[in-house]
């Protein structure tokens, strides 16, 4: 009997509904081997797949190429927030699990620039030239302070080989301090969402601290500084990021055992929708969506303030 390599190739598609499974199914087994034992051997063996993918960016501070970003294959994981909203990862059927935190932040090896957001680097193909989102002013200032971002390394600390993958806890925390080194001079440019990227790295290293079973409170009030300085300058131009700024505050401010600064954080929605709802007189087309969204999950951390294992995950 002949056999049709062409169909065995699409009836495995139906089955495997993976190109590199068919290719590896054929590698191992050949076309031939339509035989059950060969086929539940093979899904024995089969692995969930690694949802993580990677794209090569540049540098827009000292044009190194070739910098790897590790990018989260779509759908590959379920993501819920913790009351902090960092994301937590759980991978779907056929992925594996990552904790996507630890990879988000992507670090140039030479200078040390880093951000988690791909759009802060430079991407070069042969079809087209994306630049960086960074304005010209904050690179010159970011190509100056070099030599800071380096001092915020151990000296054993080898910046070409200790970001790849698996990229260790200590690793990542060193990636999301020097994106702060990065946010701080935008802060200085007074960008917009630099006070709020700031305190979102924080809330992200004290999550890492946590899971390694370390203390995260120093870093938790460098968080509550950030946010503040987010509130008061009106950093965030879209509402909604100003609402977590305020959600974040009462919840960590919960966190810490304020409960005074936490209920004055409570009152600022109060006052926003106070005010929102004046201003709708004149304009109907505003609403009180976001304001009331964020409060109501504030209200809800308030009313558990005093269940001691309210925050035992953050
Ligand atoms: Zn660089």
């Amino acid at each position: 009997m002949t056999i049709d390599v062409l169909e065995v190739k699409r009836r495995l598609q139906l089955l495997l509904n993976d190109q590199s499974l068919v290719e590896e199914y054929l590698r191992q087994f050949g076309p031939s081997a339509g035989n059950q034992n060969a086929k539940s051997s093979y899904n024995l063996r089969r692995e969930d797949e690694d949802p993580i993918y990677e794209i090569k960016l540049t540098c827009p501070v000292c044009s190194k190429k070739g910098i790897i970003s590790y990018e989260l294959k779509s759908k590959s994981q379920t993501i819920v927030l913790n009351k902090f909203l960092v994301p937590i990862y759980t991978g779907r059927p056929g992925f594996k699990t990552v904790d996507y935190t630890l990879l988000a932040p992507i670090v140039c090896p030479q200078c040390l620039f880093a951000s988690p957001d791909k759009r802060d680097f430079a991407r070069i193909s042969e079809s087209d030239q994306i630049k960086s989102q960074i304005p010209d002013s904050v690179i010159t200032k970011l190509q100056e302070s070099t030599d800071k971002r380096k001092n915020l390394l151990k000296p054993e600390t080898d910046p070409m080989t200790c970001f790849k993958r698996p990229r260790s806890a200590a690793a990542a925390i060193d990636g999301y301090n020097l994106s702060l080194a990065r946010a701080k001079v935008e802060a200085w440019f007074n960008l917009p969402y630099a006070q709020f990227k700031m305190g979102a790295y924080c809330l992200r290293i004290a999550k890492i601290l946590k899971d390694g079973g370390h203390d995260n409170m120093e870093i938790l009030n460098n968080a509550i500084k950030f946010f503040e300085e987010a509130f008061r300058l009106s950093n965030c131009p879209l509402e909604e990021f100003e609402m977590q700024s305020v959600y974040l505050l009462v919840a960590l401010n919960l966190k810490i055992g304020d409960q005074k600064k936490a209920s004055s954080y409570l009152n600022v929605f109060n006052n926003l929708q106070s005010q929102r709802l004046l201003e709708m007189e004149e304009d109907p087309s505003l609403n009180c969506n976001t304001i009331n969204k964020w409060r109501d999950k504030a209200r809800y951390l308030w009313e558990d303030r005093d269940d001691p294992e309210l925050f035992k995950d953050e």
